[in-house]
């Protein structure tokens, strides 16, 4: 039997990078990975690379650039011919780069002698794991350490069966080969934003169903109010309070019965996307054989340092509580891979940023001046709008606002919520400032580079201390 110091369960961006990190730590690792892709070959890389934050960022970047051709360059005194899409082209142009990134996990993966097992990963007993290929056959392999990482996949909503063709899940709207006349979206979090976003820029009439009364609840109130309005301008139809009911699926198109507060509606759709959440992954993977029950939720409950019930196994990313974001998950992985290595084990939590990939994009950092007024914690507020910033306005893209919140009393920041052009980007500076506990006033003495849009997140820490220059 082959054994290993640290096998991996599952290669998205918690587990690869866990191995890679357990492997650079002298640990003799393993990963096992089951994800067939698009070409039928085994895959490494996760939903994030094969079917999520990749791909769906390939696509709004072409969905963007085809809109700015038509609608965004009139502005700038630049007159174009007829401009068309292909959508097959674009989703092609998106394979290709899945595919590059996939396959450059196997290449990291070989650089750092990772040692990758095709299949599916079952536990069974104590330090050991089955490996099943896809030709059945299965491989015993004993291990020291154990890191589940097997992440999520789309919660399924029974009302609204997917049908593969008509009725599909986040994955199946990234390989649309035609731009559906009207497209309905079930849930207005997330997912349904981002996709929603990249077919209503290529011309699909978009309804966001959405059984919550408000709007993206987790985000600051301030910014979502001016998401909501910018969206609806865009054409998002975006029905809050709706209820689901029935999705049913024809040879040409789906109809969908909801009842929001106008009592029961119809609509009928051309495609439908199901974006209601994602659900924890721990079906098959032999849990009971050590002992490990998962929680109300799904999820495999963890320790400060990704420890779960069972000694010598851990768990990470979207199969344990906490935002379900890559670029957690890989810290995760960087975190328990040295606590393995008997070396200090922290994710600060409170400092994860949040990015939604909309056109103007949101960003934020830190707690919403709901919770802080909710917790009671005394607070001052610094907002400026990005059309008094010279770059956001050569830019052509002076929509939105930098808002910070810092201590009433200690000045340290507390949260930065951006609603604007490359929010992205800008939040990484916020990030930072967090981690290191900046004030306001730090931010607001520190020199930022003139004419950049990272002067509005400066004006706006200049702003919570009274003292903004540009408004
Ligand atoms: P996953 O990426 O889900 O990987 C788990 C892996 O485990 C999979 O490859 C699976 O095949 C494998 N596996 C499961 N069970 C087994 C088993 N028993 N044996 C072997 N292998 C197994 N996050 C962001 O931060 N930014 C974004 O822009 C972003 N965009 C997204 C867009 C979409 C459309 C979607 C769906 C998600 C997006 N996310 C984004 C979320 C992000 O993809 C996840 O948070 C992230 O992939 C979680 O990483 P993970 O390693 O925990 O799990
Ligand atoms: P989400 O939680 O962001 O949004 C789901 C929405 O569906 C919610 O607003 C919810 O109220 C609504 N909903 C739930 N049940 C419903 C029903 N029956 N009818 C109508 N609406 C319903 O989830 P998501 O958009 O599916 O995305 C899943 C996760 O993937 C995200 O939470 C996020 O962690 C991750 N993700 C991140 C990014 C990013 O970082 N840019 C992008 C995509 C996905």
């Amino acid at each position: 039997m082959d054994r290993y110091d640290v096998l991996v369960i599952g290669a998205g961006p918690g587990g690869y990078v866990a191995a890679i990190r357990a492997a650079q730590l002298g640990f003799k690792t393993a990963c096992v990975e089951r994800w067939i892709g698009k070409d039928g070959q085994p895959a490494l890389g996760g939903t994030c690379l094969n079917v999520g934050c990749i791909p769906s960022k390939a696509l709004l970047e072409s969905s963007e650039q085809y809109h700015r051709a038509r609608h965004g360059l009139a502005a700038h005194g630049i007159t174009v011919g007829e401009v068309a899409i292909d959508p097959a082209a674009m989703v092609a142009r998106k394979d290709k780069i899945v595919r590059q990134f996939t396959h450059g996990i196997g290449g990291l993966f070989q650089k750092n002698r990772v040692t990758w097992l095709k299949g599916s990963g079952r536990l069974a007993g104590e330090g050991k794991v089955e490996v099943i290929a896809a030709d059945g056959a299965v491989q015993a392999v004993a291990a020291g350490h154990i890191i589940i990482a097997t992440g999520s996949r789309p919660m399924p909503l029974p009302v609204a069966p997917l049908d593969g063709v008509r009725i599909v899940d986040s994955a199946g709207a990234l390989d649309f080969t035609a731009v559906p006349a009207r497209l309905g979206i079930i849930g207005a979090g997330v997912i349904g934003l981002e996709l929603g976003s990249v077919w209503a820029r290529l011309g699909s009439a978009v309804t966001l169903l959405e059984a919550m009364p408000e709007f993206l609840p987790a985000t600051d109130r301030a910014i979502t109010a001016l998401a909501h309005k910018e969206f609806k301008a865009q054409g998002l139809d975006i029905r809050l309070g709706a209820k689901v009911t029935a999705a049913t699926a024809g040879a040409d198109a789906v109809t969908v019965a909801f009842e929001d507060a106008g009592g029961a509606q119809q609509a009928t759709f051309d495609r439908l996307i199901v974006a209601v959440g994602r659900q924890p992954v721990t079906d098959g993977l032999g849990l009971e054989t050590v002992g490990i029950r998962t929680d109300e939720r799904g999820f495999i409950p963890v320790d400060e340092r990704f420890r779960t019930s069972a000694s010598g196994v851990y768990a990470i990313g979207d199969v344990v509580r906490g935002p379900m974001l890559a670029h957690r998950a890989s810290e995760d992985g960087i975190a328990v891979a040295e606590g393995i290595a008997g070396q200090h084990c922290h994710v600060d939590y409170g400092t994860i940023p949040w990015i939604i990939y909309t056109w103007p994009e949101i960003a934020w950092v830190g707690r919403t001046e709901q919770a802080l007024k909710a917790e009671g914690v005394p607070y001052v507020s610094g907002v400026f709008p990005f059309q008094a910033n010279g770059r956001a306005r050569a830019m052509e893209a002076a929509q939105g606002q930098v808002k910070l919140l810092a201590h009433a009393e200690t000045d340290r920041v507390l949260g930065v919520h951006i609603i604007g052009p490359h929010a992205s980007e800008l939040i990484a500076e916020a990030v930072v400032a967090m981690e290191f506990c900046a004030s306001a006033e730090d931010l607001a003495r520190i020199v930022h580079a003139h004419p950049t849009l990272s002067e509005a997140l400066h004006e706006a820490a200049l702003a919570a201390q009274g003292r903004a220059i540009h408004i």
